[in-house]
């Protein structure tokens, strides 16, 4: 068995200490201190296409891309062209201006059940947003959420909210009021029937449920057809709404979202990265009666400095139109099932248990035998050898998301070159961990 390549990360090790005296553990967002795979975070220079460079000269070939948003490839020469131009008009308005109607139009074009949308600048943002407003449309306050599903931040979803409260190992969070938390129900994910219990204990007071139409929070699981459409027939049964969180899905497993995918639709959805084309943008959209609550159409209160702003909707706008162009969607598909049946064939040549699969450019893999259909599954997983595979591929010069429980990523700027060249480094890793 060949020694690891040395990797050097001098700089980072540096500057990554420096950023602990003066950030909360470092970072401004938890999952990127690598605290679940150890060895300190890579600390980025640049980004373009399929790679990053590190502060150490270190080049990576990269599967997170921002965490979904880079799917056009970092820094796509279209997108950054149409922002240096939006920049000298202005880059807030904090005033109506005409490509939110350009951005919106794309979106209510291409998402099934979206007829009218709000942009926000998260997609924390538009989680909350969307939940206040399946209370406000309602008038009932309980709302149902699955284990290992993430929405974001807000305090009714920091309950069982998978990815990086998993990895930290903090199960609910200190500061959300019991009451706010006791509001969240929690199902299992792909099971019915849990579904069914809650809302037979909860008659007539659940507003509504919300989900990741294709988990990437607790790694990558996909539901059942029957799944969506049980939920589907549920809420539509018991007067709740269904949400559809799709700001990771978004744009992403399909030009019309997950809903478009499983042909299911939901009453809400929620977006958020791909949108935004990597500025800071959120949304959240569905049919026209219940949008029309949301102020100052009607009573829901929920406003932005900075929503819709026009450096956000410039990207968002080109990201979706190059998104929109033949092929994009069966390259992502292509070079993406090629990756991960790539990793699973090597991993299995080394004797290790892994199960995994992918849905266009969305992927994912766990260490342990499967199938794994709902976190409960998912905890399974071979935590440590995951934590060895993932610095294995570093010093191979492979950036993955730094956790086993989160999904990865490809771009239209990843080729079939990019991906060989991955699987043959995890087969060399596989070799050695
Ligand atoms: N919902 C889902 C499904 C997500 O994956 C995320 C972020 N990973 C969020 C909501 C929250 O989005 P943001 O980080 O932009 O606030």
């Amino acid at each position: 068995v060949a020694a690891p390549p040395k990797l050097v990360t001098k700089r980072s090790e540096e500057i990554f200490k420096e950023a602990q005296e003066l950030l909360p553990g470092g970072v401004n967002s938890p999952v990127r201190a690598f605290r679940s795979v150890g060895g300190g975070p890579i600390v980025f220079d640049r980004v373009k296409g399929a790679y990053c460079w590190d502060v150490d000269g270190n080049k990576y070939i990269d599967y997170v891309g921002s965490w979904g948003p880079a799917i056009c490839g970092h820094g796509n020469d279209e997108v950054n062209n149409a922002l240096k131009a939006q920049i000298d008009k202005g880059t807030s308005f904090g005033a109506p201006c005409e490509l939110e109607n350009v951005l919106a139009k794309m979106v209510i074009d291409r998402v099934p059940s979206v007829e009218m949308v709000r942009f926000v600048s998260s997609g924390t943002e538009a989680c909350l947003s969307v939940l206040r407003l399946m209370r406000a449309y309602t008038g009932r306050e309980k709302v149902l959420k699955f284990t290992g599903c993430y929405h974001g931040h807000a305090d009714s979803f920091l309950v069982k909210a998978g990815s990086g409260v998993i990895t930290l190992g903090l199960p609910d969070s200190p500061g959300v009021p019991k009451s706010t938390a006791a509001a969240t129900l929690t199902a299992t994910y792909n099971n019915l029937d849990s579904v069914r219990e809650l809302f037979a204990a909860n008659k007539g007071e659940i507003a509504g449920v919300i989900l990741e139409p294709v988990v990437g929070n607790s790694g990558f699981i996909v539901p059942t057809k029957e799944f969506l459409q049980g939920l589907r027939e549920i809420c539509t049964a018991e007067g709740a709404v269904l949400c559809f969180d799709e700001v990771m899905t978004g744009f992403r497993i399909a030009k019309g979202c997950a809903q478009e995918h499983f042909g299911i639709t939901p009453d809400l959805t929620t977006m958020g990265k791909v949108i935004g084309g990597g500025m800071p943008v959120g949304a959240y959209g569905g049919k026209k009666e219940i949008m029309k609550m949301v102020a100052p159409a009607g009573p829901m209160y929920q406003a932005g400095t900075l929503s819709g702003n026009p450096m956000a909707m410039t990207a968002g706008i080109k990201t979706l139109e190059i998104l929109g162009r033949p092929g994009a969607y069966e390259h992502l598909e292509k070079v993406t099932k090629r990756l991960i049946d790539g990793i699973m064939a090597a991993a299995k040549e080394h004797s290790h248990e892994i199960t995994g699969g992918n849905i266009s450019g969305m992927f994912g893999f766990f260490f342990c035998k499967g199938p794994v259909t709902c976190f409960e599954d998912a905890l399974a997983a071979d935590t440590a050898k995951f934590a060895r595979f993932h610095r294995g591929m570093l010093e191979e010069g492979v950036y993955l998301a730094p956790s086993q429980f989160e999904a990865g990523f490809t771009s239209l700027a990843h080729s079939e070159a990019d991906v060989d060249a991955t699987i043959a480094a995890a087969r060399r890793v596989f070799a050695r961990i």
